[in-house]
């Protein structure tokens, strides 16, 4: 791409996930945003990222004596955050908020803006303490912020911005501001919606109705959210209840989904709502140099033994599962890595669904899982996910393992010393899946249901193995029947066997997995997707 030509993009987050440490994130989301300003940086590609400081990040996982999960959370401070001496004021309430910008490159990212709360001359301090914290009104306190704040701290920085980005629906009052800005220099709110359509772009993520936030359109008013904006206007944007992102489609001039299938689900999931942008599919990608393993990059490239680059990975990750959790596991027998947030539609405990059959191999500890996964703090069927697992191991302790409080730092391991990555979503409900994406390009083998970005990289037996066939019902208890059945038969009479008779077919599917997946999954092939098809009018 001619880098001179390349329009320059605010890119709007609620998270991003940089470093394990660097608690700005809850999940995917956000390691794809942190994975794509990294990424936009490797080619500098003129991306500004804007969003919050928080000060207590998502909540810490921990598992009590008795099996259950908790949340904690902490303060976090973090000095390599440099004060960019800018302040912005945004309306909270009719309470004036001010939010002091920070800047950091700390991650070898684009530089990232964070507006913050948490200052002296604020009442309302907490609105950036807690990432998806609690009830409607923090939500969107925080997006006023983010939104709002976020377009007038571009101004202020005088950063000059030719799209803005939407990651979620959570930054569509961003628009408001946009609008309005057009509005004070004489625009009619027709005119101003029009040519706000023009700049904007919009990503949608999960197909999940709950996943897509809504907010009685009198709570917004009460919250000063409607920025000058009339009640009726509003509703033209976002509906009755206001739905980001209904609101989202509305206020871009292009829209996509995550995946292709995603592209094919979001386009049914929205077909009603009018006045919307078109939803084109552009595929996740991952940030290679933080989630590939050097060694296997260059086994890969320079034609070395990927399997005893593969054993070496193994053995730390197996002596990271007993640093966290005392288990030791065989480093000579299967290991499969789960790790998603706590959802019933990830099906976290499928195999575990007819005892019968899998039973004989955990407790021979042919098949050893290890599981990582949060819940969302309010999402009591998800803390039960959580301690069914948990009970799992206990109940199966030489073969399964939960590790507390999944991060960056477990996701990496997971993804890099697995022998097989599991996925198993009720399809075609998962939007895209980088983790998969960070195995494939590991050698670790994908053992996936036909979801997410899977379809587009899989050839079955070759370079990892699908579950089933791509069934859809919305009877899940069929579905989830079918794809149990589905799963021991990939499992138990494909992976297996193959893993323990078949090491030289073992070894060149992981040649091929990180063959198929290297550059097509990559930041570089993904980031070039979005200037061609959303940002660079055409
Ligand atoms: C990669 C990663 C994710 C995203 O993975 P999915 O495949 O979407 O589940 C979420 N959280 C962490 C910590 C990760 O490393």
């Amino acid at each position: 791409m001619n880098q001179k030509k390349l329009p320059a993009v605010a890119y709007f987050s609620m998270e991003f996930g940089l470093h394990s440490d660097f608690k700005m994130y809850a999940g995917g989301l956000g390691i794809l945003a942190g994975d794509y300003i990294k990424g936009a940086k490797d080619i500098n590609a003129p991306i500004i990222p804007i969003g919050l400081k928080w000060k207590q990040g998502y909540t810490d996982q921990k598992i009590d004596a008795s099996g259950n999960p908790y949340d904690s959370y902490y303060n976090y401070v973090y000095d390599f955050l440099e004060d960019t001496g800018v302040k912005v004021t945004v309306k909270v309430r009719k309470t004036d908020v001010v939010c002091k910008v920070w800047k950091t490159d700390h991650f070898g990212n684009n530089p990232l803006y964070l507006l913050d709360t948490d200052i002296p001359e604020n009442a309302d301090a907490w609105i950036t303490g807690q990432l998806y914290g609690w009830f409607g009104e923090e939500r969107i306190a925080q997006e006023i912020v983010l939104g709002i704040g976020g377009v007038k701290a571009m101004r202020a920085l005088g950063i000059p911005i030719d799209v803005y980005h939407f990651n979620e629906g959570h930054a569509a009052l961003a628009a408001t501001e946009l609008i309005r800005e057009k509005m004070s220099s004489g625009d009619t709110f027709e005119e101003a919606w029009k040519a706000t359509r023009e700049e904007v772009v919009f990503t949608t993520h999960t197909p999940i109705k709950e996943g897509n936030e809504t907010h009685p359109l009198d709570r917004l008013e009460y919250m000063s959210a409607f920025n000058g904006l009339t009640r009726d206007q509003m509703e033209r944007l976002g509906g009755e209840p206001f739905n980001m992102t209904v609101a989202g489609l509305r206020l871009s001039r292009i829209s996509n989904a995550v995946a292709q299938l995603h592209a094919d689900t979001a386009n049914k999931m929205w077909k009603e709502v009018a006045g919307r942008s078109s939803i084109i599919g552009i595929t996740n990608a991952i940030h290679t140099p933080t989630w590939v393993d050097e060694r296997m990059t260059r086994a890969f490239e320079e034609g070395g033994d990927l399997w005893a680059t593969h054993k070496e990975i193994k053995g730390e990750l197996i002596s990271f599962i007993k640093e966290r959790s005392g288990i030791s596991l065989n480093a000579d027998n299967l290991l499969i890595g789960f790790s998603r947030r706590a959802a019933p539609y990830k099906r976290s405990d499928l195999i575990f669904s007819q005892p019968e059959i899998i039973e004989p191999y955990l407790e021979t500890g042919k098949v050893q899982i290890v599981f990582s996964g949060k819940a969302h703090p309010l999402d009591d069927n998800g803390k039960k996910i959580v301690s069914n697992l948990v009970a799992m191991m206990k109940k199966y302790p030489k073969s399964v393992v939960f590790l507390e409080n999944y991060d960056m730092t477990i996701g990496a391991q997971l993804t890099r010393g697995s022998d097989i990555w599991l996925n198993n979503p009720r399809r075609p409900l998962e939007a895209s899946g980088t983790s998969g994406m960070k195995a494939a390009m590991n050698g670790v083998l994908n053992c996936s249901i036909l979801d997410g970005w899977w379809p587009e990289a899989c050839i079955d037996g070759e370079n990892g193995w699908q579950i089933g066939d791509g069934f859809e019902t919305t009877d899940f208890a069929v579905l989830d029947q079918h794809d149990s059945d589905a799963l021991y038969d990939t499992l138990l009479k494909r992976v297996v066997p193959t893993f323990y008779e078949n090491q030289t077919k073992w070894v060149q599917m992981m040649k091929k997995s990180i063959e198929a997946t290297r550059i097509e999954f990559a930041t570089k092939r993904m980031l070039e997707e979005y200037y061609n098809r959303m940002y660079i009018k055409n």
